[in-house]
């Protein structure tokens, strides 16, 4: 089975799959808007949840500052994007109550991929911790009072 054109310029999957969700081999169409991110997530079946950086820029400070967008993608097996991979993503029509994009190429690895998400992991335990404490001196003053 010869793989679909989808109608932009990619590389086509070498494998082959028999999903129909796909966009190479199966029915699905194409169109909208696109994407690159990096994937984040592939816990979930033929799922992988993709994000990207953005600027938005803020006027009072003439600077721009840095935000984060996301997206439930559908993952094919032919293309089988893994966690740390840099994906091309294309609208489709809604294939989940979340999900209407599917991986439509995968361009690379990003690097310090691991470091960045280990990173964020404990600035987020970090942040927690913080919060107990506050509750916690919070609590310890009501008794004071
Ligand atoms: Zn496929």
């Amino acid at each position: 089975m010869e793989a679909n054109n989808i109608g932009i310029k990619v590389a086509k999957p070498k494998e082959k799959c028999k999903d129909n969700n796909c966009p190479f081999h199966g029915s699905l169409r194409c169109r909208g808007r696109i994407f690159t991110g990096t994937v984040i997530s592939v816990k979930m079946q033929k799922t992988a949840s993709v994000w990207w950086e953005r600027r938005n820029f803020l006027r009072k400070y003439e600077r721009y500052e840095k935000r984060k967008s996301g997206v439930k993608a559908h993952n094919p097996s032919c293309i089988n994007a893994q966690e740390g991979n840099i994906v091309k993503i294309m609208e489709c029509r809604p294939l989940s109550k979340t999900k209407s994009f599917v991986i439509i190429e995968v361009s690379g690895k990003e690097r310090g991929f691991k470091e960045r998400m280990e990173a964020e992991e404990e600035s987020k335990v970090k942040r927690e911790a913080k919060k107990i404490d506050e509750q916690t001196d919070e609590a310890e003053e009501e008794v004071a009072k």
